[in-house]
This record gives C-alpha cells, structure tokens and sequence, in this order.
C-alpha cells in the first residue's frame, strides 16, 4: 500500500540514511537544540564491553560555561548473542554525592543495526532512524537531569510520562527540512561505501544527489499517517489487556483466567477486523499474548504509558516547537524546565510548568485526523 498508493521506496530513502552520517547529523541536531557539545573519546576496546562501541563525552555548549555532562555509549551494530531491536540503558545515574560534588550519568544506546561490510554499508530505513531518535531522547534525557538523589534521575519518572521526551523527538525525523539535513546518500561518503556502490553500480556516473531528493521526502511525510489508527487501537488493545491481567480479585482469578481468550475478545471488540489467523467464531485459539514482554518488565500496568504520553509529546511538539524545529531557545527552556527534573518533581507540574498551562489532548486528535 505504502509503495503503490504513496510511492515511498523505503530501500531507495534508505540510501541516504548511511548510519555513521545519520548518527553524527543527530548529535549535530541535539547538540544545537539543547546547547550541548559531544566529543568522541577513544577508549581502549578492553575498557567497553565490545570493539564497535563508542563513547562520547557530553558537555555544555560553550554559551553555557561549558561544564562536562555525562558520557554517552553508543552500541549501534547487532552481533552474535546482542539482543534485537534498540534500547536506551543507564548505566550510572547522576545525583549529588555527600560532598555536593556531582556524580555525573553514563548513559548507552544499543542497536541492532546491520553491520557495514566492503560490499554493504549500514543504512538505516527511515522507521529505524526514528527509533534512533527516538532512543536518543531518552538519551538525553537521562544525560541533562540535574537531581539530587540517583533514584530520580533522568528517565526515572512516572511510567506514563517516561516516553514524552523520547516521542516528542520523533517528530524531527518527519520534517522535511530536518530529514535533508540528516541525509547523506552514501555514494557521497568516501572510502569503503563509495567502493560499495561501485561494486553495484559499475563506472556509471553517479547519478544521486547527495541530499534527499524532495519528491522522496514528500513521499515519506504524506504516509505518516497510514495505518496509523490501526496502531493506536492495537495499542490500546494490549494496554486494556495488561490491565485487565494486573487487577483480578484474587490470585485464583488470574490462574483460572483464559489468557489467550481474553486477549483475542479484546482485540476483536477494539479493532474488529477478520484476520488471516483466525480460524473461526469464538476467541480461544492462537498465543498473541505470549509476545508482550512489556507486561512482565517495568511496564506492569503500564503499557498504557506509550499511548498517554504520545498525548503529551503532541501537545508539547506542536504548542512549542512545531513553527521551529532549531528553535534553540525554546530547546534550552524544554531541557532546563523538562529534563532536567527527571522525576524529581510530580510530572503534570513539569509538563504544566513548560507549556504554561494544563495538557491538552487536542493536538493529538489533530493528528488523527489531518486535514
Ligand atoms: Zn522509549
């Protein structure tokens, strides 16, 4: 559907997205937006837990004093044992020690992108460069708190609120102008990804223009939408059925619960569509349930979570920074009066505090239905 109704090539988009270009152009982004400074650090590979991390150290901008921050690890490639997908980890939080100096954070983003080789290089789809946004916003988050004590540090906040920061960043990977800056087609890159693209393409001039084209850019941001309430109401699906299963009476109760078929009447009220593995009427058959994790980690009744704060991040986004992606003004105000209370404070007095009034669901049903 995408690629006949929409025409987006998401290989094609994907050539522009080479990961160690996209990387370096986010750091560039954030470092503009929240008046920080990255500087690689080369490190011994015996002193990080494998050869392909990086670690960078963070400081203020030079506006700003230019105080060191934190370090950030970055994990990017996947390898034998890694787990899958992308995550933000804290690896140490940052607090006030007894003698009021700061213990400074040490955060990491591991993914599993593909690793580049002499005949391919890594290139990210755009839906993976919005998860390394969206990662890096807990990042960065985890990375500016200034709290007291390490239990409310950075991303250590009320669960329905913990994803704003990260969700409001994905926004700028759906603007066209932030995704130009970001691209980089990759047989503009020297060395061993121009060699690649040789390899493909014989002698033939290279053709590509070095930034994204804007027909392709078009493309991608007319089909942000599609799908998309599906999405939502199979969000809202798994966050009734993690509700449903953290508040039976009893212990006996959620023994004698029938998971799977209190999973699929669920889905079948929120989202009734037939689908292809459902074998007939009633609702005991398949495992859906089996695969969310989420319900057993720090996401307990929680799942919701995704679903609230997309709410906030949408109002915060479109109220503050949607005239200006790069208003780095307003990018100070967010990190001093959002990220850097961590859960330091109750979250609907920050939220509150930095949009000068009460949340709104508004912009979010905007959304959902554009124009
Ligand atoms: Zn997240």
């Amino acid at each position: 559907m995408l690629e006949k109704q929409y025409s987006v090539d998401h290989q094609e988009i994907a050539e522009y997205f080479p990961v160690q270009t996209t990387v370096a152009g986010m750091l560039k982004m954030v470092q503009h937006l929240f008046g920080l400074q990255f500087r690689q650090v080369h490190v011994d590979s015996e002193n990080t837990w494998h050869p392909d991390v990086q670690v960078f150290s963070a400081w203020d901008s030079e506006e700003l004093g230019g105080r060191f921050v934190g370090y950030l690890y970055l994990d990017l490639y996947s390898r034998a044992g890694k787990t899958s997908g992308a995550a933000n980890f804290n690896i140490a939080p940052g607090f006030v020690n007894k003698d009021s100096t700061r213990h400074f954070p040490t955060t990491a983003l591991l993914c599993s992108f593909q690793r580049p080789s002499a005949q391919t290089p890594s290139l990210l789809r755009h839906d993976e460069v919005v998860t390394l946004f969206h990662e890096l916003g807990h990042a960065i988050h985890d990375l500016v708190a200034k709290v007291r004590y390490a239990c409310f540090h950075g991303t250590e906040t009320a669960v329905d609120f913990g994803e704003a920061p990260s969700q409001m960043l994905e926004y700028w990977c759906w603007d066209p102008a932030q995704l130009k800056a970001l691209s980089h087609h990759y047989s503009s890159l020297p060395d061993e990804d121009l060699a690649s693209w040789r390899d493909k393409h014989g002698d033939q001039q290279i053709l590509s223009p070095k930034q994204i084209p804007d027909h392709l850019v078009d493309s991608l941001v007319k089909s942000k939408h599609v799908n998309q309430a599906s999405a939502y109401l199979i969000q809202l699906c798994i966050a009734l059925f993690d509700m449903t299963v953290h508040q039976p009476e009893s212990h006996a109760a959620i023994q004698h619960m029938n998971m799977s078929a209190t999973f699929n009447r669920i889905r079948s009220h929120v989202l009734p569509l037939d689908t292809p593995e459902r074998p007939g009427p009633g609702y005991e058959w398949g495992h859906p349930q089996a695969r969310l994790t989420h319900l057993m980690g720090e996401y307990d009744a929680g799942y919701y979570a995704y679903l609230f704060s997309k709410v906030l991040a949408a109002d915060m986004f479109h109220t503050v920074f949607e005239g200006d992606l790069e208003d780095c003004k307003e990018g100070m105000r967010y990190r001093r009066c959002l990220l850097e209370k961590g859960g330091s404070q109750d979250e609907m007095v920050t939220v509150t505090g930095f949009l000068g009034r009460n949340p709104s669901t508004q912009p979010f049903r905007d959304e959902l239905s554009p124009a």
